[in-house]
């Protein structure tokens, strides 16, 4: 159920029909629009008897949302949901194109420092690094944990960056909210139920990556069960399915873009550094992923790809990262959007 307030109802008008809800036993998600707020309703296994609400003042109406992902989907929210980030100018989600750029793994500082210096003059707003690792052998690089987490937070101080990196259990999830600015969840643990639930009581935003077989609606749950906790801050990110071609690692699946468009306020990144697991496809599937609508690219960059401890064949030189933002740049206003140069980043006055 979603209750609409009217354009001009006022703050209290809105926490007293929260409470209202919550005296029900059910939860209340306000999600607050440009021309007003909806107040999602969770928590109830039924209808929801609306007479009550609807008699509240500031209520305009009260409306069954039959969708099984309701905070995710455009029923509750029609306008696009973009995430900021205090103290600067970066976005995900709106007008302005997000391009998070980074190694697949955290070797050394050395090795961070010198591609964030060359991502950031390329124009990234965000820097992304895996600190904890989720390989398909025990026995390759698992990655720096802490110490990589340390490094990107120095990463952040020195290029103002924003940082995205992922967690991959309970104990890291911890960690990684506490030093990231955007919380990554990766493929492998998109239906870990416990963890998205846990991601949703952080106040921090929270990317999804696609599961290597998820449909979409898979793929919108998975944003619902850390929205159903509180956490309205999720982007979503396509990273390639698993299906018989063998000429990619995954067969990045572009066609969600516009249905996750349709049905979700949400916004949708492309990873065509795992979506295709070829160095040579990067570019091509990053313009083609701009051109159908994402709000972003997430992709890697590796100044040595021949040494790197993780996914070096599908690591893009700088050189070609530099290539692939002035090409991003050129895409951009052909379908009205827009690639900002590098992040702003507010310096507190004197
Ligand atoms: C990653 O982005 O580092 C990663 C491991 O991606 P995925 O979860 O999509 O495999
Ligand atoms: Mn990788």
């Amino acid at each position: 159920m979603l209750v609409v307030m009217k354009a001009q109802a006022t703050q209290e008008q809105i926490q007293a029909v929260c409470e209202s809800i919550e005296k029900l036993g059910f939860r209340a998600h306000p999600l607050p629009g440009v021309q007003r707020t909806a107040i999602g309703i969770t928590g109830n296994r039924g209808e929801v008897d609306r007479g009550n609400l609807e008699e509240l003042p500031g209520v305009s109406e009260v409306i069954r949302v039959s969708k099984a992902y309701k905070l995710a989907s455009r029923d509750v929210k029609d306008e696009d949901t973009v995430i900021r980030f205090a103290g600067t100018d970066a976005a995900i989600g709106g007008h302005n194109l997000a391009i998070i750029a980074g190694p697949c793994s955290i070797e050394s500082r050395d090795q961070a420092f010198a591609i964030a210096e060359l991502v950031a003059a390329s124009g990234a707003q965000f820097f992304r690094g895996g600190a904890y690792k989720p390989r398909t052998s025990p026995y390759a690089f698992q990655g720096l944990g802490v110490e990589a987490l340390r490094i990107m937070s120095d990463i952040r101080a020195r290029f103002g960056l924003r940082i995205v990196t992922e967690a991959i259990d309970n104990e890291s999830l911890d960690l990684v909210a506490e030093w990231a600015d955007v919380v990554q969840i990766g493929a492998r643990n998109m239906q870990n139920f416990s963890l998205l639930k846990r991601a949703g009581q952080l106040r921090k935003p929270v990317m999804i990556k696609r599961g290597l077989s998820a449909t979409l609606e898979e793929f919108l749950m998975a944003a619902e069960y850390v929205m159903s906790e509180g956490n309205y801050e999720v982007i979503l990110c396509e990273r390639g399915v698993r299906t018989f071609t063998d000429h990619t690692r995954n067969t990045l699946d572009l066609s969600i873009i516009p249905a996750v468009q349709r049905l979700s306020h949400l916004p949708i990144l492309v990873d065509p550094s795992h979506g295709t697991g070829r160095r040579d496809s990067v570019l091509p599937m990053a313009r083609a992923a701009i051109a159908s609508g994402a709000d972003g690219i997430m992709v890697e960059v590796h100044d040595h790809p021949e040494n790197a401890l993780s996914d070096g064949p599908q690591s893009i030189y700088p050189d070609q990262f530099a290539r692939m933002m002035d090409e991003l740049g050129q895409i951009a206003p052909v379908i009205g959007r827009n690639l900002p140069q590098g992040v702003r980043v507010e310096t507190a006055k004197a």
